[in-house]
């Protein structure tokens, strides 16, 4: 059984003309998956029965296996997808007013080992598949659209963001297909500057990325030097803050936005200091010279989220605040990220009346986070309706 998430809508088509199927057949048949959330190929009334058929004998429209779903008092939602072996990975839905990220996995554990990630503690297990990937996707649309009872013309989600488990550019191969079905206008639609990349520094697949399939960047940055970023981060004694940003330079010629993000954990005594505040500034804002050239770029801090394994601690609060104004003094749009969905862990194996309680809370906040589209076929409109188009 071949399961047709795995496709992007070129790679459906080849699979169709092997079939012996005219290959605009697989825009229809992507349509139904990605557009509609089918998967009964019985239900595809305007394809051939003959092609019916095959479809039925030999593939298949296979999602995730659900472990567990958490919701958090803000709406957040925390889905845990079983995807074999002992692994499991997690999805996050977060509903804001007129928009909807889904924070997606590219792999089950990570091998880059920051030292503040939970996941990286785990390990790397193994890549995830497009098929893994697009089914996170494809599940928590079409599983938020049913709930929401939302019309044709409405999606759910309309931002992606590729900071799960995992680090997306060591997923090369199964990555790029997978953003290709997000940004495709008979799939779901979403514009590049929608859909967010974030890695902590490979760059060559930064490189590559640029010339395949340029979406948002976000850049994982955390040290405003090479020595405390090496502890950090070690993928940087390999790929350099130098050779980071260069390639972030690079990058920026394709890119959907005139602007990469560049994210910062904020850890306690760590990396939180003015003076680290002011070296990120020069190395932002660069002086001008062919060896200091700085990078067009918007800061934004993350306040740690603390784990027992990790010996590390949430800068307070004024820190923090005292960081972004160096920033913002200097010139660098810099916002705090808000904490969402942090009681999600706490709320854990609480009662299930409760959990049915929030269920509903989240519905409201996620219904009045839904948008409406207003030509679905059509990526430039579609964006600017969603923009504009709050249900509530
Ligand atoms: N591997 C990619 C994407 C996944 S991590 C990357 O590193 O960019 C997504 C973001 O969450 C990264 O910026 C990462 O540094 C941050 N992050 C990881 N662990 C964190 C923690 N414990 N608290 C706050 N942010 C964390
Ligand atoms: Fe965690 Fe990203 Fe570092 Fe991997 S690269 S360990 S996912 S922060």
């Amino acid at each position: 059984m071949v399961n047709l998430l795995q496709f992007d809508r070129d790679a459906l088509g080849d699979w169709c003309e092997q079939q012996g199927e005219q290959p605009f057949r697989a825009t229809q048949l992507f349509r139904w998956i990605h557009q509609r959330g089918a998967r009964d190929f019985a239900a595809m009334t305007d394809l051939a029965k003959s092609f019916r058929e095959k479809l039925v004998a030999g593939a298949e429209v296979a999602g995730l296996a659900v472990a567990s779903e958490q919701v958090a008092e803000d709406g957040t939602i925390k889905w845990l997808f079983d995807v074999g072996g002992g692994d499991a990975v997690e999805t996050v839905f977060i509903p804001e007013a007129g928009r909807g990220t889904l924070c997606i996995s590219s792999q089950a554990g990570c091998a880059v080992n920051c030292r503040f990630c939970a996941t990286g503690h785990q390990g790397f297990s193994r890549n995830l598949t497009t098929a893994e990937i697009v089914a996170q996707l494809w599940h928590a649309e079409f599983e938020l659209r049913r709930r929401l009872a939302l019309g044709e013309g409405e999606r759910a989600i309309t931002n992606v963001v590729m900071m799960g488990m995992g680090e997306p550019l060591q997923n090369y191969a199964a990555l790029v297909p997978a953003l290709k079905v997000m940004l495709d206008d008979h799939g779901y639609g979403l514009s590049r500057r929608r859909v967010t990349v974030s890695t902590s520094g490979v760059v060559p697949m930064i490189d590559r990325l640029r010339d395949d399939c340029p979406v948002a960047l976000a850049v994982s940055l955390h040290a405003p030097d090479d020595a405390l970023r090496d502890e950090l981060v070690p993928l940087n004694r390999k790929y350099p803050i130098a050779e980071l940003l260069a390639a972030a330079r690079g990058y920026l010629s394709r890119a959907p936005r005139d602007f990469i993000t560049i994210e910062y954990c904020m850890l306690d005594n760590v990396n939180d200091s003015p003076a680290q505040a002011r070296a990120l500034l020069a190395l932002l804002r660069g002086d001008g010279s062919a060896a200091n050239p700085g990078l067009s770029s918007k800061v934004n801090l993350i306040p740690f989220n603390p784990f027992a394994a990790s010996g590390l601690e949430r800068s307070p609060s004024e820190r923090v605040a005292a960081f972004a104004k160096v920033l913002q003094d200097g010139g660098i749009v810099t916002t705090i990220r808000k904490t969402r969905g942090d009681d999600i862990a706490a709320a854990c194996g609480q009662l299930a009346g409760e959990v049915q309680d929030r269920t509903r809370v989240a519905e409201r906040r996620a219904r009045a986070a839904a948008v409406r589209v207003a030509a679905p076929a059509s990526r430039r409109g579609g964006a600017v309706a969603a923009e504009r188009g709050h249900r509530a």
